[in-house]
C-alpha cells in the first residue's frame, strides 16, 4: 500500500466478542432497561507519517485470546506487514493502559521504546494489582515484560499531558485504570482523539453511563468530561476504544475490511457530538485549565 508521507491514523480491528449490556455498563440495573446482547470489538491503532510509524497498544496475545474465548484474526506485526510497514521499524509503542487486551503483543517490538503513564506502571507493578478485581484484567507475564523493559531503559513513563511528537499528544485521564491515557493526533483533516478504554462505547459519553470495569469512578466521569471538552473543539473526532460504531463513523481503508481510516470521519454523526458538549454542565471542568496547560495527575 503506497504512502505519501501525510499523517494517517488507522484503527485496526483484530478481534470481537458478543457480551451483554449488563456486563458492560456499571450497575446497569440503575437504568431500568432490559438486558440485551452487545458486540464489543478489539482494536489497536497505527499513526503513520513521514517520520515513521507509532503503534498505539498491541491488542491481546493469541494464546490469551483463545484462553479467554475471544475471536481474533490478526496481530500488530501481521497487520503492519499488510500495510507495507516492517514491524522492526516501529520505534515507539504507546501503552494506553496495561490491561491484557492492550499489552499482549509487546514482544513483537523488541527494539521499540514503550511509553506508558507513570501511574499505570506504578500501579501494575505494585502488590495491589494482584487483587482479584484488578488481576482479572492483566496478564502477569506481560506486566513482567513492562518491568523488564523498564530495567532495560526501554520504557518512558509520562505524567499529565505530554507531546510524543509534533501533533501527537498523550493525555493521562485515569478512571478506567489508575493511569489510563488518551492520544490526541492532529491530521490534515482535523484532530483524532484515540480514547482507548477511557471510552469503550460511545454510549458511555452520549448517555453518561460508566463502563463496568473501573478503578476510580469519579476519575472515569472526569475522563468523559475531558473527552467531551475535546469533542467540542472544531474538527475533532473521538474514537471509542471497543465500539463497533467506529467502523460506521469513519471511512474504510480500501481493500482492508478491518481497517478504518480515522482521518475520514463521516459527517453524519457530528451534530450528536456538538450537542453533547453543549448540554453537559460538567464541561466546565475542562474550562478551568486552559487547553495546553498540564493537567494534574488523575485517577489515583
Ligand atoms: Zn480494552
Amino acid at each position: 500500500m503506497a504512502h505519501d508521507g501525510a499523517r494517517e491514523v488507522l484503527a485496526i480491528r483484530y478481534g470481537t466478542r458478543t457480551t451483554t449490556r449488563a456486563e458492560s455498563f456499571l450497575n446497569y440495573h440503575l437504568y431500568h432497561e432490559p438486558d440485551a446482547k452487545i458486540d464489543i470489538d478489539y482494536f489497536f491503532w497505527v499513526i503513520r507519517d513521514g517520520s515513521g510509524t507509532t503503534l498505539i497498544d498491541t491488542g491481546f496475545a493469541p494464546a490469551a485470546g483463545d484462553r479467554r474465548r475471544r475471536t481474533w484474526w490478526t496481530t500488530p506485526a501481521q497487520a503492519l506487514s499488510a500495510l507495507g510497514i516492517d514491524p522492526a521499524t516501529v520505534s515507539t509503542v504507546v501503552v494506553t493502559h496495561a490491561h491484557w487486551d492492550h499489552t499482549g503483543n509487546l514482544r513483537q517490538f523488541p527494539q521499540a521504546n514503550i511509553v506508558i503513564s507513570q501511574a499505570e506502571y506504578d500501579f501494575w507493578t505494585s502488590p495491589l494489582a494482584g487483587r482479584a478485581q484488578f488481576a482479572a484484567h492483566a496478564e502477569p507475564d506481560e506486566i513482567g515484560y513492562l518491568r523488564a523493559a523498564n530495567q532495560e531503559d526501554r520504557l518512558t513513563p509520562i505524567t499529565g499531558r505530554q507531546m510524543l511528537a509534533s501533533g501527537i499528544e498523550l493525555i493521562e485521564v485515569g478512571g478506567h485504570t489508575p493511569g489510563q491515557m488518551i492520544v490526541s493526533v492532529i491530521t490534515a483533516t482535523g484532530t483524532v482523539v484515540l480514547a482507548s478504554d477511557a471510552l469503550h462505547f460511545y454510549e458511555e459519553l452520549e448517555r453518561d453511563r460508566p463502563f463496568a470495569i473501573v478503578a476510580d469512578l469519579p476519575g472515569m466521569y472526569r475522563a468523559y468530561d475531558v473527552l467531551a471538552g475535546l469533542a467540542s473543539q472544531p474538527d475533532t473526532w473521538l474514537v471509542a476504544g471497543h465500539d463497533p460504531l467506529v467502523r460506521t463513523r469513519f471511512g474504510p481503508v480500501q481493500a482492508a475490511p478491518d481497517m478504518t481510516d480515522l482521518g475520514a470521519p463521516n459527517a453524519s454523526w457530528e451534530p450528536q457530538g456538538r450537542q453533547l458538549t453543549l448540554t453537559r454542565s460538567a464541561v466546565s471542568f475542562w474550562d478551568s485549565p486552559a487547553p495546553g496547560t498540564p493537567a494534574g495527575p488523575s485517577g489515583t
